[in-house]
């Protein structure tokens, strides 16, 4: 290799937002993600809603009290014989 040329391939930490944290190598300082192997759904199974933007949270102020209209509903629908 010729010197001087090539930067420097350290081994950095990198940080999840689930909490995982893992070992790799990198020309960069260690750094953070938003989602990792051990959370992403291809690889959990598991679905998980990526909410950036609190999208999810703007759709249950919009739409949550249907919810919880058709839940009311149901219970008294099955009180009645
Ligand atoms: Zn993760």
């Amino acid at each position: 290799m010729k010197e001087k040329i090539h930067p420097e391939y350290k081994v950095i930490t990198v940080k999840c937002a689930c909490g995982n944290v893992f070992e790799t190598r990198s020309t960069r300082g260690s750094f953070t993600v938003d989602i990792c192997s051990a959370c992403h759904p291809y690889y959990t199974g598991k679905q998980k809603i990526m909410d950036a933007a609190g999208r999810v949270e703007r759709f249950h102020r919009k739409y949550g009290k249907f919810e919880k209209d058709r839940e009311r509903g149901k219970a008294e629908g099955g009180s009645q014989p």
